[in-house]
């Protein structure tokens, strides 16, 4: 049995089986109905969405013998007829090969001839919008006064680019984008006939993927089908689409949360070497966090995302734990960093750098947060001491010179440099480190007086040193942060000053 690709084997061949549309179906049905055929239509819409599908259908109900509530029979002689693709009265056009004034002008003779099985002749125009200025003049003639057998439908899915003269003539239509819920039901359908096994979020995922376009998700379908062996599951819908790895995507996203740089870096690198896209992981970042937006703030969001349980009940957990205006934040950097990878020379460090920021901004609240719990604590005269003051502006003051950004870019570079070493302690040393900034001419790492193998062992400090000096330029030193005030410090001291429930520290 030769294959057909579903789309076109399960193709609307009447007006119910168009999903969707219902507004524009009533609209053209009551026309057939009672009799009140236009002579221009323009359907427009994104691809996908069922235009031509429609006007093959409405052009073998205004022909019908017997139409049946304004949809063809599909069965009497002329339907027959109009249902080969051989016929003469259904012209197919398409705008993007046929845009030149010569073939429009041949259109206009044409249409004089009758048609030679129904009532009415029928010239689809497809991509209409392609057509040049010239082109559109001469259609315009016929458009004016069409000969009483010929209706015209113009299909297109960039309006905004047709001549309002043309649009003035039309009768309108806009496809919607297709609902989630309506193509799932589309899609169980087909299933059931053709015996394949699914489930249903399987079926959503797929219908996620097509983005309101019946093309585009029984096409996903299609390659779900020859891949699963009669039984689709949420899994392989992943593997074909090329989607990250759940787990992988919530152990990144709750690093970038966390604002743990050295599990941002790794997840990155692990994710990378199993030959992900870059632009396609960014794309499952912005989703993973927009489903925690949905979990967060709709009353009843598995309902509208359809995941398979236990992912729900992770994703619904974690994001009871972030803020919404954190969410946002992630979520708008994310979208944007989609059409940044575009251009980007080195997609990967693109991308590491916008986790680094969302997870710096994160730090940046932290600090906000202390000083506002330090003010606040000072103007309810809670007693600070004269020494937490200076050291108060101590954290605040050098935050303005120290350049974070810029020594976690470094810094992700030089540990690709360190990933290449054969020492395991200079690697593990390094995965500790989660503070790091540019200050004036120093690299300086932030390290906890515990991680000697970094600091006690020559062969590793020179290595990590000439690391720094290839990709900054800059001199490399070393923080201790046991020395210091540091913002764990501050939050023990205040812990210990009004006790550990008057504080509010995420
Ligand atoms: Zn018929």
């Amino acid at each position: 049995m030769a294959y057909l690709a579903i789309y076109r084997k399960y193709r609307p061949d009447n007006f119910d089986k168009l999903i969707g549309q219902q507004h524009i179906v009533r609209t053209l049905t009551n026309q057939i109905k009672n009799d009140k055929v236009s002579h221009a239509y323009l359907f427009t819409g994104t691809r996908g969405t069922g235009k031509t599908s429609a006007a093959r259908i409405f052009a073998r109900a205004i022909n019908c013998l017997h139409p049946i509530d304004g949809n063809p029979c599909n069965e009497c002689e002329v339907c027959r007829e109009l249902l080969k693709p051989t016929n003469m009265d259904i012209v197919e056009i398409d705008g993007a090969s046929n845009n030149r004034v010569d073939e429009i002008r041949d259109l206009r003779e044409r249409v004089n001839y009758l048609p030679s099985v129904g009532k009415y002749k029928v010239y689809i125009i497809d991509e209409v919008h392609m057509l040049t200025d010239s082109a559109y003049n001469a259609l315009l003639k016929t458009l004016e006064e069409p000969p009483r057998h010929v209706v015209f439908i113009l299909c297109t899915t960039e309006v905004q680019k047709m001549p309002a003269t043309i649009l003035s003539r039309c009768m309108r239509f806009d496809f919607k984008l297709v609902g989630i819920n309506d193509l799932i039901d589309l899609m169980s359908k087909i299933l059931d006939d053709c015996k394949v096994s699914y489930t249903r979020e399987a079926l959503a995922a797929v219908a996620a993927a097509g983005e309101g376009s019946v093309r585009d998700a029984l096409s996903v379908l299609d390659r779900c089908v020859a891949f699963s062996d009669g039984n689709i599951k949420y899994d392989d819908v992943l593997q074909i689409l090329g989607a990250t790895d759940k787990s992988k995507v919530f152990k990144l996203s709750d690093s970038i949360f966390d604002g743990d740089v050295a599990g941002i870096l790794s997840e990155v690198d692990d994710i990378a070497k199993t030959g992900k896209s870059i632009s396609v992981l960014a794309k499952d970042v912005a989703v993973h966090i927009r489903d925690m937006l949905i979990c967060k703030n709709c009353n009843e969001p598995q309902k509208i995302l359809n995941l398979p349980a236990d992912i729900f009940e992770n994703l619904f957990s974690r994001a009871q734990g972030r803020t919404n205006k954190k969410l946002l934040a992630a979520l708008d950097a994310f979208n944007k960093v989609e059409a940044d990878l575009k251009y980007a020379i080195d997609p990967r460090v693109t991308f590491e750098t916008v986790c680094l920021k969302v997870a710096n901004d994160d730090y940046d609240e932290k600090i906000a947060q202390l000083e506002k719990r330090i003010a606040y604590l000072e103007k309810n005269g809670v007693a600070v001491s004269p020494r937490r003051q200076v050291e108060k502006e101590e954290v605040k003051k050098p935050a303005a010179d120290k350049d974070f950004s810029r020594g976690q870019m470094i810094w992700a570079k030089v540990l690709k440099g360190v990933r290449e070493t054969d020492s395991p302690i200079l690697k593990a040393g390094c995965s500790e480190i989660d503070g790091m900034y540019v200050y004036g001419d120093d690299f300086v790492l932030s390290v906890s007086a515990s991680q000697n193998s970094l600091l006690n062992q020559p062969n590793n400090f020179k290595i990590l040193n000439q690391l720094v000096f290839d990709e900054s330029k800059l001199n490399l030193k070393f923080e201790i942060k046991e020395n210091k005030s540091t913002i764990e410090d501050d939050i023990k001291n205040l812990e210990h000053l009004i006790g550990k429930d008057r504080l509010i520290v995420e």
